[in-house]
């Protein structure tokens, strides 16, 4: 119950309770907002992120800012991609 997603509470999907692990992973491949995990650094998790989530920051950007504008400003995974 700790681990119902925020962004997607309207979906079934949203109400699905997860693992701490789980639910930072389902942040990162489907919202694309990267989760510090423990041992890792800040620079370590974007660096990893931006591995696994090629599209995070593109035009196929799922993060909650390209979502809710429209791709109509920078985002944070395009800012710490340093394309902002
Ligand atoms: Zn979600
Ligand atoms: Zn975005």
């Amino acid at each position: 119950m700790a681990n119902v997603c925020k962004i997607c509470t309207a979906t079934t999907l949203g109400k699905v309770s997860r693992t701490v692990e789980e639910h930072a992973r389902h942040l990162e491949s489907e919202h694309h907002i990267p989760v510090r995990r423990e041992n890792e650094t800040e620079a370590q998790c974007v660096e990893r992120f931006l591995l696994e989530q090629p599209e995070a920051g593109g035009p196929m950007c799922q993060c909650p800012t390209c979502t809710l504008l429209s791709h109509s400003t920078v985002c944070m995974p395009q800012a710490i991609r340093g394309l902002g």
